[in-house]
């Protein structure tokens, strides 16, 4: 499967309902596979109840490996396209924030942006 920030699924595992739902919208990027930040989600993701100080350093590390990679500009289109929570083509979230892409709740974020594609989908279908 895909290598983006903090999602590793082995190949032919299934997901519960409830993480599909989470995942809705959900579909390997071709630029996922090159990612550096395979296997580092500690990095891209804050643990509970992170001090600023520590989220500083986390992101310094994660930000070192976006910009050593090849997918900067594509994870960065697709997190913000995907209102996505995390660190994603050397941005944070209050950076994706700040550029006007604030991450919405988990669920709820993704089922509006799935929603939306819908919506388009059918009226450009129809
Ligand atoms: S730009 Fe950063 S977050 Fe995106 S795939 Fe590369 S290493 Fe991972």
């Amino acid at each position: 499967m895909g290598n983006s920030p903090g999602i590793e699924r082995k190949e032919g595992e299934t997901m519960s309902i409830a993480a599909a739902n989470t995942y809705v919208d959900w579909q390997t990027q071709a630029w996922m596979t090159d990612g550096l930040c395979a296997g580092r989600s500690d990095l891209f993701f804050a643990p509970f109840a992170e001090r600023p100080e520590a989220r500083v350093r986390r992101e310094s590390k994660a930000r070192g490996l976006c910009e050593a990679c090849a997918s900067t500009v594509e994870c960065r289109a697709y997190a913000r396209d995907n209102r996505e929570l995390g660190f994603w083509g050397a941005e944070s979230e209050s950076e994706r924030a700040t550029a006007g892409f604030a991450p919405t709740t988990p669920i709820i974020g993704r089922r509006q942006v799935a929603a939306r594609r819908a919506a388009a989908a059918l009226a450009e279908a129809g």
